[in-house]
């Protein structure tokens, strides 16, 4: 454990402790950003620093911004970027590696010890031809849904604030660039494993390793019910580590189909060992449900989509477990470690749906239908009549609110979301059944915490992208203002949880950044 940091701190005063970098050169090459023209502040998350215990007026401080756009080095920090590797759309890629991602390094928090990278800081030996750049719309869409998701209570990585540039960047056509500065325990990816596996560096793989049991250490005690790893081999940690992922993604898979989050680039280097969900692409909160939709317009396969995220997410958790295999002999055991996710992922599913649905856990004695019969019940109806995902949990969970007072009639603002509500009027007779045994109003105030009324929509992205490539940043914050709390009313931006407007589908997502 590290030592209490005050609740205060000036960015000067962060104590840097480089762990990465004291993996060794197999790891990372050290090297500086590389400068960008007439850097300016965009945006910053007052939550972020909050909990990290920045000073209020961080920002302020001479040197910072320049720091933060990689026009000049913290004092203590040892920048560098990592090697790792990856399976691309279901193909070995080799190498791949922090191609405009610099780690800037670690520091101490009162949160514990935090990675700091700079997103889009020039290129790296990792590069392979592009320019190390992030443009500003990527950058706004990485830094908003960073802390939406974490708003949402979904495990993610941070993203503390970002700096646009005039520096000319060329996409399908020519954009500018812009600086994120975010922020992880460890960016450490499935990825980092393979690469080592793949270039069959045992010891190097054996660092790795012991580096993320270091990071997981209370995660693992409480997995292991031990007090202590001590009296546990190596091998043994290396399977409680990839069991405890295993169930981590399994968590992380149920929040993300809860809140209709689709990734849009599940490949392995875009998995966090940590279960943080990182590197957001072309990713999508749905509007109209559909279980096979697919955000990333460059998965022509559809690979990625909405329904198949938890199988991806159970096959890169084997090629890690692949890359775990000059480690643990057994492979058996490797396999039955991560076969946890395939028998925690149902449970998990079950209680976001509970939850979504304000129903308490009941033992299936107690019920002549299990409830996922009933999540299971809506989501067909809503993916039939192509119901707006978020407006109808939210509504769903107003309307529980008011059915004390007003009975069934309370469900009418819902109905209106359906053009053929028989369907639903059918799974309704079976959900109020359900409700009898329950606290309705305790129900109403589990789902209001449950159906967010903000998610970060992709037309809400680009409102406030357009504005910023006008120089206009204040659309970022009122949407950064209901995004941190999205359970939360904000009376007076009900425009924020609308229906998409019909120009919405016409945007095109795809991995261009
Ligand atoms: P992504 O699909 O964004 O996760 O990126 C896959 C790989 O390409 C990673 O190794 C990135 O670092 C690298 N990469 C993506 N965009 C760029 C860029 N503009 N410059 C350098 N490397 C990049
Ligand atoms: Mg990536």
């Amino acid at each position: 454990m590290s030592k209490p940091q005050p609740s205060s701190l000036k960015i000067s005063e962060l104590n840097w402790i480089n762990r990465f970098a004291q993996l060794g050169d197999a790891f990372s090459t050290r090297l500086t950003a590389t400068a960008v023209p007439n850097p300016q502040w965009m945006a910053f998350s007052s939550n972020l620093s909050h909990e990290m215990g920045l000073q209020d007026d961080w920002m302020h401080e001479p040197g910072v911004l320049d720091a933060l756009s990689g026009n000049a080095v913290f004092k203590g920090s040892e920048p560098l970027a990592s090697v790792y590797s990856g399976h691309q759309f279901g193909h070995w890629a080799g190498q791949l590696g922090d191609g405009r991602a610099l780690c800037l390094g670690e520091v101490l928090t009162r949160v514990g010890p935090l990675e700091i990278q700079l997103k889009g800081a020039g290129p790296t030996p990792y590069s392979r031809r592009a320019d190390g750049r992030a443009v500003l719309r990527s950058t706004v869409r990485e830094f908003l849904c960073s802390e939406a998701m974490a708003g949402l209570g979904i495990p993610t990585t941070r993203a503390l604030c970002m700096v646009s540039s005039p520096l000319p960047v060329y996409r399908e056509e020519l954009e500018s660039a812009a600086v994120l500065t975010r922020v992880a325990p460890s960016f450490v990816r499935f990825g980092h494993f393979e690469h080592f596996a793949s270039v069959q560096n045992k010891a190097a793989l054996k660092t790795l390793a012991q580096f993320v049991l270091d990071l997981s250490q209370e995660n693992l005690m409480k997995h292991t019910n031990l007090s202590a790893l001590d009296g546990l081999s190596f091998e043994e940690k290396c399977l409680a580590f990839l069991e405890l992922t295993a169930i981590n993604y399994a968590k992380l898979m149920s929040q993300w189909q809860g809140v209709g989050f689709c990734h849009g680039v599940m490949n392995t280097d875009n998995m966090s060992i940590l279960g943080l969900t990182i590197d957001y692409g072309p990713f999508q909160f749905m509007d109209a449900f559909d279980p096979q939709h697919i955000c990333n317009h460059s998965d022509h396969e559809g690979r990625y989509r909405y329904a198949q995220q938890p199988q991806i997410a159970y096959w890169n958790l084997f090629c890690l477990g692949q890359a775990f295999a000059s480690l643990i002999e057994d492979t058996d055991k490797i396999v039955k470690a991560l076969s946890l996710f395939k028998t925690h992922l149902p449970l998990e599913i079950e209680r976001v749906y509970q939850s979504k649905l304000g129903l308490l856990e009941l033992s299936s004695a107690q019920q002549d239908k299990p409830d996922s019969s009933l999540a299971e019940g809506i989501l067909q109806v809503l993916a039939q009549e192509r119901v707006d995902y978020s407006i109808f949990w939210r509504k769903l969970s107003v309307a529980v609110g008011h059915y004390p007072l007003l009975a069934r009639a309370a469900f009418d603002g819902v109905n209106e979301l359906f053009l053929d509500a028989r369907g639903f009027q059918l799974w309704l007779d079976g959900y109020l059944d359900r409700l009898k045994s329950e606290n309705v109003e305790a129900s109403a105030q589990r789902m209001l915490k449950s159906n967010p009324k903000f998610v970060l929509r992709n037309h809400l992205c680009e409102i406030a992208i357009q504005a910023a490539k006008a120089g206009d940043n204040s659309e970022i914050e009122r949407l950064m203002k209901v995004l941190s709390s999205p359970f939360d009313e904000h009376p007076g931006f009900e425009s924020f949880a609308d229906h998409p407007p019909h120009w919405a589908q016409s945007l095109s997502i795809s991995c261009s950044s």
